[in-house]
């Protein structure tokens, strides 16, 4: 049996194995701490379940307008013009099967072989599988820890070639939980601009930032930078809704005509039940968002302290996102119980063995020197984690 190139070609998520590890060693009885989830440990909102449940009784179970139904796209179209002054109409909002669906139809309509695409690492390892699926080839580029993992202009402008056709931009970032500034964003924006390349803005993590600083989307810096931008986001992040599968796109009338033909053949309207869960969310009370951030960012602040108060892990305090991404460089070279150590990947697995502690690390994103250390679990776990990291380090130190 032969499988297709493009499927071939596909590599399996380095999450997976750890996960698999730890689901297995907690199905032998052993008591786990996972700092590997990827989203909110809260439950949905009652109010965005009642509105499902109101959908369901009213009937709303057919097929929708492929794309999405007008409430929920006006919505969306209301939340950027009040939130970042950005006007679109509802004709340029494509809904889909979550975010991650929304960034595969831009790639898809957007990219070609021969294409490239800039990527900063640490990236979110999807993009990098995405870009690979349309043929096109990835460009990836190494921030700087002392940058606080944030991609410069400079280095932006040095990766665009003859070939460019996409930078992808996600702040909050996902693993490293940067956020940029306004004032670097816009530095990033002269640059795209000058040299009219396209741009994937993923806004999925702009509800949680903790240091004050305002999201604000690249779209928005010129009438330009907003043709050349897709804007994606979705409701799984804000609103803990990561199994409702409800994504979205903004863009150009014809990219967004171009993306809903692809989803017309394809999946064709996301879960119709799941689009008035979506407009409920955003339409209604927001307090749920702020108590859920109030609690991110004590985590947050209890586990960078812990972090970095342990011989060998220097960790930057990020400002977005519910992850830490902790620099453990500090162990290579090193070995427990004669297992060497000499990547994030090898101190995982030590980790997760020894300790029962499972962690994300840095391979996953494109650099083996970190892990990336999920804060979306209760503060016993955190507390009852970092006791074990600690303690297993200090062994090793
Ligand atoms: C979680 C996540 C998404 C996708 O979220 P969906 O559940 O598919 O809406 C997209 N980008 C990043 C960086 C994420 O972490």
């Amino acid at each position: 049996m032969k499988l297709a190139d493009r499927a071939l070609n596909i590599s399996p998520s380095p999450t997976l194995s750890i996960d698999a590890k730890a689901k297995e060693m907690a199905s032998n009885g052993h008591k786990v701490v996972s700092f590997g989830a990827g989203e909110p440990d809260y439950d949905t909102p009652d109010h965005i379940k009642e509105a499902a449940i109101a959908a369901i009784r009213a009937g709303k179970t057919k097929y929708t307008p492929v794309t999405g139904i007008k409430v929920l796209k006006e919505a969306i179209c209301e939340k950027y013009r009040l939130e970042q002054g950005l006007e679109y109409k509802p004709e340029q909002v494509v809904v889909s099967a979550g975010a991650k669906h929304s960034l595969y139809n831009a790639m898809q309509v957007l990219l070609q072989p021969g294409d490239e695409v800039i990527l900063a690492a640490p990236y979110w390892v999807s993009y990098l599988e995405q870009i690979k699926l349309c043929g096109a080839t990835p460009r990836i580029i190494e921030t700087r820890e002392e940058n606080g993992f944030k991609l410069v202009p400079a280095e932006l402008e040095s990766a665009i070639g003859p070939r460019t056709r996409l930078f992808i931009l996600n702040s909050p970032n996902n693993p490293t939980g940067s956020v940029f500034t306004v004032e670097e964003l816009g530095a990033l924006a002269e640059v795209i601009e000058k040299h009219g390349i396209m741009v994937i803005s993923d806004e999925i993590y702009e509800k949680l930032i903790y240091n004050g600083i305002k999201h604000v989307s690249i779209a928005s810096f010129s009438p330009a930078l907003k043709e050349q931008t897709i804007v994606v986001n979705g409701v799984s992040k804000a609103y803990a809704m990561t199994g409702w599968r409800i994504g979205y796109t903004l863009s150009t009338l014809p990219i967004a005509k171009a993306m809903g033909d692809l989803q017309s053949h394809s999946t064709s309207n996301p879960t119709s039940i799941a689009q008035y869960a979506g407009a409920a969310a955003l339409t209604g009370d927001q307090s749920y968002t702020e108590q859920m951030k109030a609690e991110f960012l004590r985590r947050r602040n209890y586990m960078y302290e812990r972090l970095n108060a342990i011989e060998g892990i220097t960790c930057t305090r990020p400002n977005g996102a519910f992850y830490l991404y902790p620099n453990v460089k500090g162990f290579f070279g090193k070995s427990y119980q004669g297992v060497p150590i000499n990547s994030a990947t090898d101190l995982a697995a030590i980790l997760l063995k020894e300790a029962k502690v499972a962690v994300v690390p840095g391979i996953a994103f494109g650099n083996d020197n970190y892990f990336r250390l999920s804060y979306a679990c209760s503060m016993e776990n955190i507390r009852e984690g970092l006791d074990r990291i600690e303690e297993l380090l200090n062994k090793i130190n």
